[in-house]
This record gives C-alpha cells, structure tokens and sequence, in this order.
C-alpha cells in the first residue's frame, strides 16, 4: 500500500507487521536475547508496575513478578495495570501479570505472590529490583551478586529517583552503603503496604517513577543484548526538579560481605 501526500512516496507494511520492527533497527539490541531472558521483578507497585510495561513493550516474554501485598487506593495514581475495582481484592503480583500478559501474547509474565526472603529458584538472567524497603533490596542485591546475576536497582523519593547497575564482580548495593544510610533507609524507603510499618509514607509520583523504570529496562536491554560496555557505571541519581541527573562511579568495598562470601568458596 503507498500513501501520496505530495512528499516522497511512503510505503505501508512489510516491516510494519514486525512488532518489534523499530527496536531491531536500534543496531545493538539482540531481539532473540530479549525475547529468551528470564527476567525476576521484585515489587509490583509503582515501579514494578512501570517496569513490568516496559520490558513486555520491549519484547521481554519470560518474566516473574514478586510482590506480598495486595492493592490500596494510593496506589492508582501510579499503577497503570490497577484498576478501583481491585482495592483491597487483589495481590498487586496478580494483577501486573494478567494484565502484562495482554500486552504481548507471547509474552509470559508470572505471578509470584509471597515474600522476596521466599524466593528459592535464582534461575534468573537479570533482577530489577523495584522495592519500597532496605532488607528486601539487600536481599534481593545479595542474592544477585551471589549467583551472579546482573541486579539493577531502582528508588524514588518524591522527585528524585536512583538507578545503580551491579554487574558480577562490580561494586554491590552493600559497598555503596554505610551504618547511617541504612538507618536513614530503614526510616525512609516506604510508600504503601500493609504489610509495611514503617512511617512516614514517602512521597512519589509517575513521572519520577517513570524515568527511573525507564532507566531499570534500558539497562536490562543493554545487558541482555551483551553491551555490559554501556552500562551505567554505577549509580546514576536522578533530579526532576531541575531535571539534572549525574553518574557516581562506586567501587568494591572489600569489607563487603557480598564479595568475601564469593571470593572466598
Ligand atoms: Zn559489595
């Protein structure tokens, strides 16, 4: 089919039928990679729920989604898969994953309900880590690190967000972090949950929690596709009041236990 507007001839079709047609043309990015990576997204609120769009646009078909709690209304001024229906009746896991699934048929997006300390198969390429909380994020890093799976955090708070990439062998969360960060994370990371007590609830809002998922999947799209030389090294910290951002290298510390548990088997 072609389409004359009086500029040169545009044709419709061919590449069109293709759904991942335009990210083929993106010269790095290993479609069949994507396609076969086994993805685990731990959290399925604002950012679980971003992400998990993302990587089913992108061509991500075999993802697991972990979350122990179920929908609140605060949520649905960030989840695009929730719905008002769903409050206080559905796991959040649940629902990212029958909805995600409509987005792609060949996709494959499981729920997990349950707790992250539960998670016994690491049988993962790559964990987004999308959490509210310190003790599940250094779980989730630690047991990355330890099955050498690349773990790609990510945290907002208001208008800020940040996105740190461990590689295998690179500095983890835990070397970045020390006694009075995490007594500052242990107060502060929370948003909504019953199952979370801490207080206050942080503030958070799409936009922010959009960037950073944003930031999550372009990483996982570049690791999957072998351009570990693309990554962000290693911490990118993102400001959407002034619409800064800017990169900090960290580096292995070696008192972590993460790399003296590896190192030393
Ligand atoms: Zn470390």
């Amino acid at each position: 089919m072609l389409i004359t507007d009086g500029s040169p001839l545009l044709r419709i079709g061919g590449s069109d039928n293709d759904r991942h047609d335009r990210m083929r043309r993106i010269g790095w990015i290993d479609m069949e990679s994507v396609h076969s990576a086994r993805i685990l997204v731990a959290g399925a609120g604002a950012l679980g729920n971003e992400a998990v769009k993302n990587l089913v646009l992108a061509g991500f078909r075999r993802i697991d989604v972990a979350d122990m709690d179920d929908i609140v209304v605060s949520n649905l001024s960030r989840c695009l898969f929730f719905r008002d229906k769903d409050v206080k009746t559905v796991m959040k896991s649940d629902v990212v994953a029958e909805r995600a699934s409509e987005l792609d048929p060949d996709a494959t997006v499981t729920s997990m309900p349950g707790r992250i300390q539960d998670i016994k198969n690491w049988d993962y390429d790559i964990v987004l880590g999308c959490l509210d909380n310190i003790s599940a994020r250094m779980h989730l890093n630690s047991h990355s690190y330890f099955h050498r799976i690349p773990y790609i955090d990510g945290a907002t708070d208001g208008f800020r967000g940040k996105v740190h990439v461990v590689l295998p062998g690179g500095p983890c969360l835990q070397c970045t972090m020390n006694r009075s960060h995490v007594r500052e994370m242990e107060r502060r990371f929370t948003c909504t949950g019953n199952s979370t007590t801490y207080v206050p609830r942080m503030a958070a809002d799409i936009t922010t929690t959009a960037v950073i998922a944003a930031m999550q999947v372009r990483e996982a799209l570049k690791i999957v596709s072998g351009r570990e030389d693309m990554c962000l090294k290693h911490v990118a910290y993102y400001n959407g009041e002034s619409c800064e951002m800017f990169t900090a290298e960290a580096s292995v510390d070696p008192e972590c236990a993460n790399h003296l548990l590896r190192e030393g088997e």
